[in-house]
């Protein structure tokens, strides 16, 4: 964590390139944080952003109310931008739909009831219980394969996190953001930039190839 920080900085200052991170500084509610991290779902940030302002634009405000009054062929032509517009749109009328009960869930920390909506994943459920500061550390694409080439974790989305949870226990959400940073500008998936890495001495993977080349010294997470 202490060299991530030396590489990139505060990583909150990040904000445009974290869309939950960024909602739920500028817009606080727990709707607008689960809307936020359906458009983000199998996108980039850039479209999510962009499907987000469009929603923003065309309810005014990203409620349940104006999502339900709006209706869902509305809501998918607003969203298009991020792609699997019908699936995002479904779930966003849904969460809607059933926002008394969904509110109270996020704010007792009860994943249960996020989990029977269509559309709506554990990641999902993760990133919004993260922001809302329940204990959650939500793995994506980026922080698996940074994990799992450094050796801190490894398996199921479950055992990935339960693992991360511990390593990073009250930094979950600043360790989140610093790993998926690392994996988008360094450890990237065809080509991580090994040289460049503040972790290389104690990556396994160091060299890009799967090959055992790390220095030998001191190693964990925390270094
Ligand atoms: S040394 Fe290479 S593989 Fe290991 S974390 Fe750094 S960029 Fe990723």
């Amino acid at each position: 964590m202490r060299r991530l920080k030396k590489r990139y900085g505060d990583v909150f200052k990040y904000e445009r390139e974290f869309i939950a991170y960024y909602v739920k500084k500028h817009y606080g509610d727990p709707f607008s944080v689960l809307v936020a991290v359906i458009l983000s779902q199998n996108t980039t940030e850039k479209n999510a952003f962009e499907a987000w302002f469009s929603l923003e634009r065309g309810l005014g405000r990203v409620t349940p109310e104006n999502v339900l009054k709006a209706g869902v062929e509305k809501i998918e032509e607003l969203i298009r931008k991020a792609g699997l517009q019908k699936q995002k749109a479904r779930a966003i009328y849904e969460a809607a739909k059933k926002w008394f009960e969904l509110e109270k869930a996020i704010r007792d920390g009860h994943p249960e009831p996020l989990l029977r909506i269509k559309g709506i994943g554990r990641k999902t459920v993760d990133v919004v219980m993260m922001s809302f500061g329940h204990r959650a550390f939500p793995v994506d694409t980026h922080i698996k394969r940074v994990v799992q080439r450094l050796e801190w974790a490894s398996g199921n989305y479950k055992r990935i996190s339960e693992k991360l949870k511990e390593l990073f226990a009250g930094k979950e959400m600043e360790a989140h953001m610093l790993l998926i940073l690392h994996g988008r500008r360094t450890c990237k998936a065809k080509k991580p930039d090994c040289a460049g890495c503040p972790l290389r001495d104690l990556c396994p993977y160091a060299g890009g190839l799967g090959t055992t080349t790390a220095l030998t010294g001191p190693s964990g997470p925390g270094k």
